[in-house]
């Protein structure tokens, strides 16, 4: 059975694996994000003389998805400077000689959970992860959707509720977008101390997920999907997936009524895959490669 290697490329750390056709990760090994002349030589050691059929990465973005682009498969505009226009898809192809599958890391999450995970028996879904930042992946038809960029549904504006005690979101380019209000770092510059030390405050959930309610109503009325699921380091409160599906019910007022909106606990609903819904899905962008390229399973 051919082996396949994901990277989930974050700002924070680089998660490599070796899976395969199945979604077994066989391997999986973190390493932490520093610059790339730095970083890419542990990656590419990682994943070299290991007999892969095929590399899949989710990405940290922005990112160049469009394959006729002259900068496809670059890191482009990211605040993390020294990774700014960086050809990442020409690197790993360079120095491993195998197709290359690329991705944003939401959409590659998002991937992973319809392949193999809670959202593999409807064609339309969305994965939202909620930590440092907020991102969005999307799936239309089965597959990541892409269209001028790709999605970047952390960014949305969302309107800041007239009582939040922080003046104005942190988005350097927003301000009230909802990475900018909802964030892990939102919340710590909101109330001055780490989300983990705030479980016991109800206040600063409910607000949390007033933002985060507000966000998935817009995503349910532009993209219409079939589920939603919700993770990321902020979602660890438990007290958050009830009190988001409140939110939704209250802010759409009945307006949308579908089977799915009747059951919301069965529509909204936390990762599946033990946190390896990222490394999975880039299993199967790498599959993608594979077989794009004339690969047979
Ligand atoms: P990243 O987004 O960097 O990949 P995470 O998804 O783990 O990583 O998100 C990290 C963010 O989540 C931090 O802002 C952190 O404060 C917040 N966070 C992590 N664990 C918890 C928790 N148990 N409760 C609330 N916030 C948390
Ligand atoms: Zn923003």
């Amino acid at each position: 059975m051919p082996l396949f290697g994901a990277l989930e490329a974050g700002g924070t750390k680089m998660v490599c694996a070796v899976g395969n056709e199945k979604g077994e990760i066989l391997e999986r090994v973190s390493i932490p994000t520093r610059d790339p002349a730095g970083t890419m030589p542990e990656l590419l050691d990682f994943f070299r003389d290991k007999g892969l059929a095929a590399v899949g990465i989710g990405c940290f973005g922005p990112v160049d998805l469009t394959p006729q682009s002259p900068t496809y498969g670059y890191i482009t505009s990211t605040p993390k400077l020294s990774w700014r226009n960086y050809p990442i898809v020409r690197r790993f192809r360079e120095e491993l000689g195998v197709p290359v599958g690329f991705d944003t890391d939401v959409n590659a999450a998002a991937l992973g959970e319809a392949v193999w995970g809670c959202t593999r028996d409807v064609e339309n879904s969305i994965y939202i992860t909620v930590g440092t930042g907020v991102g969005v992946g999307v799936i239309l038809g089965g597959r990541p959707y892409h269209g001028m960029l790709h999605p970047e549904g952390g960014h949305i504006f969302v309107e800041r509720r007239a009582d939040d005690p922080m003046p104005r979101g942190i988005c350097p380019y927003h301000g009230n977008c909802l990475e900018g209000l909802a964030s892990g770092p939102a919340i710590e510059q909101r109330w001055g101390r780490k989300g983990i030390e705030l479980s016991d405050i109800p206040a600063v959930w409910e607000l949390e997920a007033y933002y985060i309610g507000q966000a998935i109503c817009t995503y349910i009325c532009t993209l219409s999907p079939e589920r939603v699921i919700v993770g990321g380091g902020v979602m660890h409160q438990e007290q958050m997936l009830p009190l988001i599906r409140q939110e939704v019910r209250r802010q759409m007022h009945g307006y949308i009524q579908t089977k799915q909106m009747e059951k919301l606990d069965e529509y909204i609903v936390p990762v599946s895959l033990n946190d390896n819904q990222g490394v999975m899905g880039a299993v199967q962008l790498a599959i993608d490669a594979y077989l794009a390229e004339g690969g047979t399973l």
